[in-house]
């Protein structure tokens, strides 16, 4: 108490006065309050005078990172706790301007929420089949034992945490009052077998450390915060995927209760092991009103912003992906009889239709065109190739692009098959509409991530999420952190401290700004 009740006043005499020291003087001028309007400062007088009397000590907040504006409302939600709550409150406060003081003296880099968002994934990666290894399959007991640590640390973050019907982990923060609708922050806690440690987890146990700051900071917003561990993002256990997320948006597809594994053990048994409830997966889906937006963080499991040299990246949306499979159809004759002239190689005829392939995916932007499997029959060494069949994979955050190429691509695979006199018939085998982020939250992702000092970066996502999902049910965003080499599904997925910690930045202050009106929901 005596530590208390030695801190100056926020805005107050001494400062009026210029009686503060030179250190708070400096972080009280940071936040701005050298700059208060007449009316502000009696506001602060009267709720300085206030707190001293509830709580016989002065208010006491690190305001770094904090303008005037945010001080003042966290001062008045404050003011209205229990002593006991503020006491321990202000305590926090305390430790917090001890740790950042220490840090200017040190110099020390200030990553403290990136490094406990660090040592957090660290350890909820023990949560595994086969120790050393990270395989967390959807609905096994290390999924259990998993989802029971994220509701312990989402109720010390000051959530109330739950499994619903689908074996979805959600959380739930209050706004500023009860029952408000909520903002949804989640990613996925399923893993691939031997995983990196991020993928997934990074999204979700972000969203309950920046919870935690909230909570800890005692700050309540207009709207509540939902924090949600999807379970089957990966569709590694049964062939099945996105089911938790198609859950939450009430598009879950019921044939996915009468699935199996490999072992034989029913989607619905496993379902019903681990606290789920296939009979009630309705009760898991959410109404439209009741949510406001669904913002993911993510690794970006690719290399553009490591090449780019930057912490993060907004994602504009998700890549609707095409596939075909062509059958090239030439004349299988013997190599060394038939003259160059007279042949017609399937094979030769693909490897043009290839590098055509090729040169369609260059001309777009954000365009891939891949083609990953060949093969040339009969196959045999002295045999002039008498059918080619190869895949084109085709990939477009513009569903109007990826036709349009496509529809090149065909063009391009007849005119050089009428050139070599060789047949050539395509399936398409796969066809997925790209998911479209809302421009409002790109928008609102983008400033939070300029106001962190970094330019925000757009583009688009190769690999698919549970935000594709969620799009059904309300605006979806995506972050993005950069992950070192773009290697993900691998063990040897890595991110920084300092990536770690400016996604954190960036998701509080995208939190602390964020405007629902602006969504068009
Ligand atoms: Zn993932």
């Amino acid at each position: 108490m005596v530590v208390l009740r030695a801190h100056p006043d926020l805005a107050g005499k001494l400062a009026l006065a210029g009686e503060l020291t030179a250190d708070s003087s400096a972080e009280q001028a940071g936040a701005g309050l050298d700059r208060c309007t007449a009316e502000e400062f009696a506001r602060f007088q009267e709720l300085n005078d206030a707190y001293q009397a509830k709580f016989g000590f002065p208010f006491i907040i690190a305001v770094r990172g904090l303008d005037r504006h945010d001080i003042l409302r966290a001062f008045e939600k404050r003011v209205g706790n229990t002593p006991d709550q503020e006491f321990q409150t202000a305590l926090g406060q305390v430790e917090r301007i001890a740790l950042l003081r220490l840090y200017q003296i040190t110099g020390q880099p200030q990553h403290d929420l990136g490094q406990a968002l660090m040592d957090r994934l660290e350890e909820f990666a023990t949560f595994t089949a086969e120790p050393g290894v990270l395989t967390r399959l959807f609905l096994t007991k290390e999924h259990k034992a998993a989802a029971e640590r994220l509701i312990a640390w989402m109720a010390e973050a000051g959530m109330t945490g739950r499994i619903d019907a689908a074996g979805n982990v959600v959380g739930r923060y209050e706004g500023d009052r009860p029952g408000l609708p909520a903002l949804l922050i989640g990613s996925h806690i399923d893993t691939v077998r031997n995983a990196g440690k991020y993928d997934g987890n990074f999204g979700v146990l972000a969203g309950v450390a920046a919870v935690a700051e909230l909570n800890r900071r005692a700050e309540r917003l207009p709207f509540a915060i939902e924090v949600i561990g999807f379970g089957d993002e990966e569709g590694v256990r049964f062939p099945v995927t996105l089911t938790g997320s198609r859950a939450i948006a009430g598009t879950f597809d019921g044939a996915a209760l009468g699935v199996a594994d490999a072992d034989g053990i029913g989607y619905a048994d496993a379902l019903r092991a681990f606290g789920g409830d296939p009979d009630a997966i309705a009760t898991a889906a959410r109404r439209p009103e009741e949510v406001l937006a669904y913002v993911e963080l993510h690794i970006e499991q690719g290399p553009v912003l490591e090449a780019e040299d930057l912490g993060v990246g907004v994602v504009t949306g998700i890549n609707g992906a095409s596939r075909f499979i062509v059958r090239v159809g030439g004349s299988a004759n013997h190599a060394g009889t038939v003259p160059m002239k007279l042949r017609r190689d399937a094979l030769a005829g693909a490897a043009e239709m290839v590098l055509a392939v090729e040169r369609r995916g260059l001309e777009g932007t954000d365009l891939v065109a891949t083609v990953g499997r060949i093969e040339a029959l009969p196959g045999a060494v002295n045999v002039i190739p008498g059918s080619a069949v190869f895949t084109i994979d085709l990939r477009s955050p513009d569903d109007a692009a990826r036709r349009a190429s496509s529809a090149a691509i065909l063009g391009d695979l007849e005119a050089i098959a009428g050139r070599r006199g060789l047949t050539v018939n395509v399936e398409q085998s796969h066809d997925a509409p790209a998911t479209l982020c809302a421009p409002g939250l790109i928008a609102q992702l983008s400033e939070a991530v300029g106001r962190c000092g970094v330019q925000p970066r757009k583009l688009p996502s190769g690999a698919g999420h549970d935000a594709m999902a969620v799009a059904g049910l309300c605006p979806v965003g995506m972050l993005f952190t950069r992950c070192r080499e773009g290697i993900s599904h691998n063990p040897a997925e890595a991110i920084t401290v300092e990536d770690a910690d400016l996604s954190m930045r960036v998701l509080l202050d995208f939190i602390r700004h964020f405007d629902p009106t602006a969504l068009g929901h």
